[in-house]
């Protein structure tokens, strides 16, 4: 009787269709005569471009298998909230069932404040509101253009590890380097390469604080090569990049130069995995996605909460929304008395997977440790650095840190990938055992080696990511 079952519901199941792509970009910088830009990152010091070295770039992927359509997009911009997400899903016309809109930002760190966190002073917002909404519209056009455009085609895909020196090196103990390099190719039926899409894990800030010229960073000579080398158009998805990947720069050079140099460099070895990438003929498409509530125990958070609802609903611990005058009043109490776990906001995101044939992609909204998602505690991804430098006043404590399996085993597929602020960017999302800060409103002074956590929401947050990353991959469609 149960095979009898199994084999109904075997049955029931339809047979993939074929799947269908279509892949395109469109510049999004801003005009810097028509909008007031302030720069993303290091610190709201005002910092304003004077001009444009590379575009930036929305790059766009649809594909649709039977009635599943999935719009893939990767953003040349340091975040983009949740709230920004859903009305990119609302323009662009995916909000049915079956239809689904992921949305990645680089995190590169010579773009527009997508996110109200760099204007001209601390607590005051850089968004060009104009700039903001016609960023959508572009993106929105583009996925709608490009879902009439769609073609038959069939994929290939790889993932495998890369020596990351000289590309990407950790600032923070335990030195753990997500090695992995995956990419997958749509190719159309007279083999011609439609799309590219690259995942690799590295903070684009190989220009640093004192550049004022907008770029797209590594990731855009990156997709250059991958264009120039007959990938068709590229699309650059950015994987664990919190605890901290940054740049292998060559004597702390910031300079275009060493932009170009990793991204070329990446962008080959790209292109090279795909040579011998493993073909699949029919890839099933499908996905899932689950909305998760974090509270916000970051104290540097709830002292700037306006900032957070720019980007995300907010609730109380019982799941009642709170209105924005209310948010005023919790970041001035917070300010003044400080809040406790009753008055704590709990912020709206969401975690979600992808699947199509070979490769499950699963989506993080933020900047996850690379050892949540691989470990890498025994030294396995330290690539010839010291696990824990010597001079470290602070070290981890190893003997505390998680076991596994880690995220990377859970997504059990032979391409798994994971994308870092996705859909959302929640700051640094840390492994609980060594999340370290000061009780202060400040959080400051900073503890020599726990810079992330004063740019993290709270100590909780990965649990509850991961919990709902098991959730969403622990049962294969
Ligand atoms: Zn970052």
């Amino acid at each position: 009787m149960r095979s009898l079952v199994l084999l109904l519901i075997l049955a029931a199941r339809p047979a993939s269709a074929e799947l269908l792509a279509a892949a395109g970009k469109v510049d999004i910088s801003p005009d810097l005569s028509r909008h007031r830009i302030y720069m993303a990152g290091f610190g709201a010091k005002g910092r304003r471009p004077v001009g444009i070295h590379d575009p930036l770039t929305a790059r766009v992927l649809v594909l649709r298998e039977g009635r599943t359509t999935v719009a893939i997009v990767g953003l040349d911009l340091l975040g983009f909230y949740r709230n920004d997400v859903l009305d990119l899903r609302a323009r662009a016309g995916f909000t049915g069932e079956g239809r689904y809109l992921f949305v990645s930002a680089t995190h590169q760190h010579s773009g527009p404040d997508t996110l109200g966190l760099w204007g001209p002073f601390i607590g005051v917002s850089g968004v060009a509101a104009r700039y903001h909404s016609e960023l959508k519209d572009k993106v929105a056009a583009k996925i709608k253009e490009l879902e009439s455009a769609l073609v038959p085609a069939s994929l290939e895909a790889f993932s495998a590890p890369t020596d990351p020196r000289g590309l990407c090196r950790d600032s923070r103990d335990p030195v753990v380097i997500n090695p992995y390099l995956a990419a997958l190719r749509l190719k159309a039926r007279d083999g011609k390469a439609l799309a590219t899409v690259v995942n690799w894990s590295c903070h684009p800030e190989v220009l640093g604080r004192t550049n004022r010229l907008l770029t797209a960073d590594f990731p855009g000579p990156l997709c250059d090569q991958v264009e120039e080398g007959g990938g068709g158009a590229c699309v650059f998805l950015n994987g664990t990049i919190g605890g901290l990947m940054t740049p292998d720069i060559k004597d702390d050079k910031e300079n275009f130069y060493e932009a170009q140099r990793i991204g070329s460099e990446v962008g080959r070895r790209a292109l090279k995995g795909l040579a011998s990438a493993r073909k699949a003929d029919k890839p099933a498409l499908s996905y899932a996605s689950k909305t998760v509530r974090v509270p916000v125990e970051n104290s540097r958070y709830l002292s700037f909460l306006p900032a957070l609802v720019f980007g995300h609903k907010l609730y109380d611990r019982d799941g009642n929304a709170l209105p924005k005058w209310k948010t005023r009043w919790l970041a001035l109490k917070h300010v003044l008395l400080r809040l406790g776990d009753a008055d704590r906001p709990w912020v709206e995101t969401e975690v979600s997977r992808i699947d199509l044939g070979p490769v499950r992609l699963l989506g993080i909204p933020g900047e996850l440790f690379p050892e949540v998602a691989v470990g890498g505690y025994d030294g396995k991804f330290r690539a010839g650095h010291p696990l824990i430098m010597p001079d470290n006043p602070d070290p981890p404590d190893l003997a505390k840190a998680p076991k596994g399996p880690y995220l990377m085993e859970l997504l059990g597929a032979p391409v798994p990938i994971v994308v870092g602020l996705a859909n959302d960017e929640l700051g640094y999302l840390l492994p609980e055992y060594d999340f370290k800060t000061r009780g202060t409103l400040t959080m400051l002074p900073r503890m020599p080696g726990h810079y992330e956590e004063t740019n993290s929401i709270g100590r909780s947050a990965t649990g509850i990511i991961a919990a709902a990353a098991a959730e969403l991959t622990s049962a294969r469609k």
